[in-house]
């Protein structure tokens, strides 16, 4: 793919809108523009002007348009960019890029106007992902994060890091280069404290995860329980739509229900399931097979057991499959005659009046952010991102125990470009003049 050549593409969502956007980026971007334009005075940079779009050929006019040019490299490419903003008709945005064809200009591939800020060292690749994040975000505070990001939040957590692996590298190099230089070779004690330094805010880092893993993805719940217990009932509640199936015949929700809401900014994907019990109907047990598999899958499961009935033997059996999952305890039809007690760990609701609904939302919510940073900036909430950080600290681990056995730098070194090698895949390419310049600057040698 070529990144000197001008690109042009529709940036406004497909279909009918107040105004649609056709972004040109290239050396050539300006050339391949004008001719559409009846524009008053010349363009200027960073400036949005008023303009006729029209059609070369006769000079009709076809609509009135916005020209906003970014003079290269202050736009979002670094190339020179123009942006053409018209009325949303696609007949038209698509008539602009057709006649920008004609004129030399190529189509852009998905994502290319960022790829090229990328490849140009205007976004580095977090904030390349973050770009992608933003525009899929589903809460505020998704948005919140990516932007964030998008700001250079964990690239800057991540800078200071890879510069004191660079400082480490540089001197073990320094020590295996020039050992018969008047450079010492750094003590074990000295290398093994510079490794902690690296891996401390690493594993800080990577614990983020927990809680930005949920940010970015949600959490999935699932409600389980004997049937009839008021599973749909409360699913319905949570949803506060009318979704799942309700009735009074018991097993009858016998697929899984789920729905996407947000509670609290987090995306919850709540999953109705099938009455748990002992049956002889085909279709139920695998219903009842799906429910054990939605709680294995479960990030956190709600049990619900019935006030108006006794304990039963598959409440028994639940509670043992559940184990040591995360789960939260329910007892329901709490406006009825209470027959089961629960214990004081059960938390009361009725999906009939609402009672306990609005705290059950609150207990779920807490139950992941209890102990959890308030939005500290830069944590992970990538997968990608997460293993690489991961495996930086394992190479660190391989590292530190090749010190301690007494191995020779130059393998210890080994472990320690890998570790800095995943921190380059998240946040860009070390290159060898970063580690040279390091061991030149600070050591002085051929002086
Ligand atoms: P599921 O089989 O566990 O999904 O139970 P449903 O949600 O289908 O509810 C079974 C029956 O119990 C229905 O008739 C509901 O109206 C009723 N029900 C559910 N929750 C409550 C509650 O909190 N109080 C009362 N009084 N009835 C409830």
């Amino acid at each position: 793919m070529h990144t000197d050549d001008t690109i042009v593409a529709i940036a406004t969502p497909a279909g009918r809108g107040g105004i649609g956007v056709v972004r040109l980026s290239g050396p050539d971007a300006q050339k391949i523009a004008m001719p559409l334009l009846r524009v008053k005075s010349p363009l200027q940079a960073g400036r949005a002007q008023f303009s006729e779009l029209i059609d070369p050929a006769d000079a009709s006019k076809l609509d009135e348009v916005v020209v906003t040019y970014f003079a290269a490299p202050h736009s979002y490419t670094t190339d020179d960019v123009i942006e053409i903003s018209a009325h949303g008709s696609p007949v038209l945005l698509r008539w602009i890029v057709e006649q920008s064809l004609a004129a030399g200009a190529r189509l852009a591939e998905p994502g290319e106007f960022t790829l090229r800020a990328f490849l140009h060292g205007r976004l580095d690749l977090t904030q390349a992902e973050a770009v992608k994040d933003l525009i899929e975000a589903q809460t505020l505070t998704q948005a919140k994060v990516a932007a964030q990001q998008l700001d250079g939040a964990l690239s800057r957590r991540i800078q200071p890091i890879k510069e004191k692996l660079i400082a480490l590298i540089a001197r073990l190099e320094a020590g295996v280069d020039f050992a018969e230089d008047d450079i010492s070779v750094a003590p074990d004690a000295e290398i093994l404290q510079s490794i902690a330094a690296v891996q401390d805010p690493l594993k800080t880092l990577e614990a983020s995860f927990a809680y930005g893993r949920i940010v970015h993805e949600g959490l999935t719940l699932a409600i389980v329980g004997r049937p009839n217990v008021g599973k749909s009932s409360l699913f319905n509640r949570l949803v506060e739509r009318e979704r799942a199936i309700v009735t009074a015949t018991p097993g009858t929700t016998r697929d899984l229900v789920s729905e996407t809401v947000t509670l609290g900014d987090i995306p919850v994907k709540l999953m109705d399931t099938a009455g748990i019990r002992a049956t002889q109907d085909e279709a139920e047990s695998i219903g009842v097979a799906k429910s054990y598999e939605a709680m294995a899958d479960a990030d956190l499961i709600l049990l619900v057991f019935d006030a108006t009935t006794e304990h039963q033997s598959e409440d028994e059996q639940l509670l043992q499959a559940i184990g040591t999952r995360q789960a939260i305890t329910i007892l329901n039809k709490c406006d009825l005659d209470h027959i089961n007690k629960g214990d004081e760990a059960c938390f009361r609701t009725s999906a009939v009046t609402g009672e306990g609904i609005p705290e059950l939302r609150e207990k779920i919510l807490t139950h992941f952010t209890h102990g959890m940073p308030e939005l500290e900036h830069g944590f992970l909430t990538n997968v990608r991102h997460h293993e690489a950080i991961k495996k930086s600290i394992v190479a660190l681990e391989r590292a530190e125990i090749a010190v301690t056995r007494k191995i020779p730098h130059e393998m210890v070194l080994l472990d320690i470009y890998a570790a800095l090698s995943e921190l380059d895949e998240i946040s860009g390419k070390t290159s060898a003049d970063d580690i040279l310049n390091t061991i030149f600057g600070s050591f002085c040698i051929g002086k």
